[in-house]
């Protein structure tokens, strides 16, 4: 059998560099397009020189152009925390869109399984939880998080699309909030933040009074989930995500106790249309791809550490 070969748009983000590594090892050619506008190309280093491997820099804004066969094709392009999608708004747009219909339309001339990275957003400030897939969501459209929310939205709606009148074969995640090494440092997001913030000593900066939650997933168990999807025959949203929740308040403090850190908590403001809960309803990727996370938060935090620690070393040895 010919090896399969698949293009990871995003491919040097957080989550698009773990994918490229997990395809390469499950026997895949893997081809990584990015045009580091929040990825780098430091994310996939390690696998420059692996014959299988080939990173292309290129926005999927425009025309993609790929050599030969290609079997899958996952977009996980895109801006992905609340400060870089503010920082990139039309950017975000454009990739959600104009880059998702050249991905599937890329998908389509190579008959490739397509596989859209979808996200909680969808749900907005869900009215019901936890949330199941069946959720329309509650999102504003003309809020700041809008570019993003929309953008997926729109994305999503364009694969069915390209299933529905072009028989595209279509697979689409909503990932919950996942974390792990490669994390940016900088990217705003709270567990790379309030890490930094812990180890040096400075205050923990919670949003709100900290009583907004989130569900926090590790990166294996993310992988995994998106791995048995692209395996699977489910055309229909999968819900991938740790279903243990907490308070953001108590995730800070979890932190300093993991970090032994002397620092406080302090309060700013929370940002616009920060959803106050969310909880995924996983009872279809339990049943459908017998998938469930198998790393708890606390074994992901204490991998993570690691990470943030080391980089850390490296920043101060310039
Ligand atoms: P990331 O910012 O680390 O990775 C995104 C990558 O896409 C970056 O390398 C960036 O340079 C690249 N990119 C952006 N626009 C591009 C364009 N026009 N052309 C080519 N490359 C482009 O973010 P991430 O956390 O790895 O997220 C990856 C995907 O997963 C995103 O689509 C995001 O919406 C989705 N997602 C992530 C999470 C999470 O918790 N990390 C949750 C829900 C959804
Ligand atoms: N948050 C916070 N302090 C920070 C960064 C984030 O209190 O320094 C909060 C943020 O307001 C949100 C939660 O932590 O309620 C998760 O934020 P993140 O940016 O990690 O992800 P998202 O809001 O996209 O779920």
């Amino acid at each position: 059998m010919r090896t399969p070969r698949t293009l990871i748009t995003g491919g040097a983000g957080f989550l698009g560099s773990h994918l490229c590594d997990r395809l390469l090892a499950e026997g895949h050619a893997v081809i990584c397009m990015d045009n580091f506008i929040t990825g780098s190309p430091d994310n996939v280093a390690s696998l420059i020189g692996n014959q299988h491997f080939h990173l292309i820099e290129h926005d999927v804004t425009n025309y993609i152009y790929v050599d030969g066969p290609l079997d899958y094709v996952l977009h996980f392009a895109s801006p992905a925390s609340p400060i870089d999608y503010l920082q990139y708004p039309i950017q975000t747009l454009k990739v959600g869109a104009l880059g998702t219909h050249k991905a599937l339309g890329l998908a389509k001339a190579k008959g490739a399984r397509f596989l859209l990275a979808s996200t909680s957003e969808v749900y907005g400030d869900p009215l019901v939880h936890p949330q199941p897939e069946t959720y329309w969501g509650n999102v504003n459209p003309v809020g700041l998080r809008g570019v993003y929310d929309e953008a997926k939205r729109f994305a999503e709606a364009m694969t069915m699309a390209y299933h529905r009148y072009h028989g595209v074969e279509t697979r689409i995640v909503r990932i919950f909030n996942t974390f792990g090494p490669r994390m940016r440092l900088d990217d705003g997001r709270a567990l790379p933040t309030f890490m930094r913030q812990a180890l040096q000593g400075e205050p923990l900066t919670v949003y709100g009074d900290g009583s907004q939650t989130r569900s926090f997933t590790y990166v294996n168990d993310t992988v995994e989930g998106i791995f048995r999807l692209l395996h699977s025959d489910l055309v229909d949203p999968v819900n991938i995500g740790n279903p243990d929740e907490i308070t953001i308040l108590d995730f800070a403090k979890e932190i300093i106790a993991l970090t032994n850190s002397p620092s406080p908590v302090i309060f700013e403001t929370l940002p616009e249309d920060d959803p106050l809960i969310r909880q995924p309803d996983v009872t279809r990727a339990r049943q459908s791809l017998h998938w469930q996370p198998q790393f708890s938060r606390a074994e992901g935090l204490r991998l993570t550490l690691a990470y943030v620690q080391d980089q850390l070393r490296a920043l101060a040895n310039g």
